[in-house]
């Protein structure tokens, strides 16, 4: 295995960190302290120079105008795009859409790619995915309340999502809702495009998370599907075929998280090291002078590399053997990556003491925003007991 990546990933990086450091980070102080609006304008003009760089959303399929990238690739971009939080959404790779892109690609009819992937993929319109609710455990997915029924040419949705993330501006929702409820669990769910503008779409509030409720595409919704009437032709791939669609999304789409957290943990390592380096805290002693600092920097450090190498190896099994053949590695960088997120994020603000706490660094909005890393995509204890089992049963002798 060799994840040195070739000559034109290089130079790509090259470009991408250039473009991160100088154009990206000046604009984080004014991300930190004015409504995410404000800042829109500013960003469309950073996505056109990302545009002219050639840069633009390279994680989408070539025949969708992508660069046709192995995982591997696309992971250290991810990372590299990853050390701003503004990265993502300037480079076209953010989540959902980057998902959503995927699905409608691979399942979508010609009338639905027209509509929806192409305004999409040219980042004119944004969308959001609608999967959770209030009332049941996201960590069991095939639990859902909300139905769709057929009426004539059309669904019927009812129900309620919530942490639908950046629903606010979407124009559209991928929704998953129960089309068979008698039929097999893994069978009883579609995917289904609804506009957000349709009669019975309504976002009830943004939640607030951790004491921010956000707006635009940083924020999570709460939605209410009251009698929400979308065209038959609004389907999604196969009727009750949601879970395994939804599968699909999921697996591949958590190397491009781990390596944005790992871009998040080499920032914060960094912004460590720089306060520790220059934070008199006795005369003549820095906070790099002690110990348990050093012991610090040092755990996040193989942390970080330890959790990288397991992605990018899992990242390269995918590219050589598919997701499904990959499963146990994806669930193991999983809780691997978000829990050295955690702890390296929690070690730089420790180190910087009170103005930790503050939103004078990117450390609180870390701590705050990325807590969930161990939550969302499957919490942390699902994958292990997964992971575990399957383990067990291969030591059983069972496959
Ligand atoms: C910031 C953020 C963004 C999100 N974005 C989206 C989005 O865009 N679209 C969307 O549809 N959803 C989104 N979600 C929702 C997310 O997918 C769910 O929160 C997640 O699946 C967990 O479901 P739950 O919250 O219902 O927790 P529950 O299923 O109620 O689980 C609660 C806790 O129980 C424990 N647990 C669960 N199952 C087991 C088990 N089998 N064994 C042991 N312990 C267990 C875990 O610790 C878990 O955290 C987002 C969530 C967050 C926090």
């Amino acid at each position: 295995m060799n994840f040195e990546p070739g000559e034109r990933i290089r130079g790509i990086l090259e470009t991408i960190e250039a473009f991160v450091r100088t154009e990206l980070e000046p604009l984080e102080a004014d991300f930190l302290s004015r409504p995410f609006t404000e800042l829109i304008p500013e960003l469309e003009g950073k996505r056109d120079k990302v545009r002219s760089l050639r840069l633009w959303a390279p994680g989408h399929p070539e025949e969708l105008g992508g660069m046709g990238l192995s995982l591997v690739d696309l992971g250290l971009i991810s990372e590299a795009v990853g050390r701003t939080p503004l990265g993502h959404y300037v480079f076209g790779m953010h989540a959902p859409d980057a998902g959503n892109v995927e699905v409608l690609h691979l399942h979508g009819t010609a009338e639905q790619k027209e509509r929806w992937l192409r305004p999409l993929v040219r980042g004119e319109i944004r969308s959001c995915f609608s999967m959770s609710e209030p009332d049941m455990p996201g960590s069991n997915p095939v639990m859902l309340g909300t139905t769709a029924v057929r009426d004539g040419d059309d669904y019927v949705i009812n129900g309620r999502k919530w942490y639908t993330t950046a629903a606010e501006g979407a124009a559209f929702a991928i929704v998953m809702a129960v089309t068979d409820p008698a039929a097999d669990p893994h069978r009883r769910a579609s995917m289904i495009l609804v506009p957000t503008d349709t009669s019975g779409f309504e976002i009830v509030r943004n939640l607030p998370v951790m004491g921010h409720a956000g707006e635009d595409y940083f924020s999570h919704a709460e939605i209410e599907y009251a009698d929400c009437r979308v065209p038959r032709a609004n389907l999604l791939g196969a009727e009750g075929h949601g879970f395994a669609i939804a599968q699909e999304r999921l697996g591949p789409g958590r190397i491009h998280h781990c390596m944005r957290w790992l871009g998040i943990c080499r920032r914060s390592l960094e912004l460590m090291c720089d306060h520790a380096l220059v934070r008199t805290i006795a005369p003549g002693k820095k906070l790099a002078d002690k110990d348990i600092v050093r012991a610090w920097i040092a755990e996040s450090h193989a942390e970080i590399e330890a959790a990288r190498l397991l992605t990018l190896q899992t990242a390269w099994k995918i590219d050589r053997e598919g997701w499904r053949a990959a499963r146990q590695d994806i669930s193991a960088i999983k809780f691997q990556v978000a829990g050295t997120l955690q702890r390296v994020v929690d070690r730089a603000l420790q180190v910087h003491g009170g103005l930790g706490m503050t939103d004078d660094t990117l450390l609180a909005f870390y701590y705050r925003e990325e807590r969930a890393a161990r939550i969302y995509d499957g919490p942390d204890e699902v994958h292990k007991l997964s992971l575990a089992k399957r383990i067990l049963r291969e030591r059983r002798g069972g496959g």
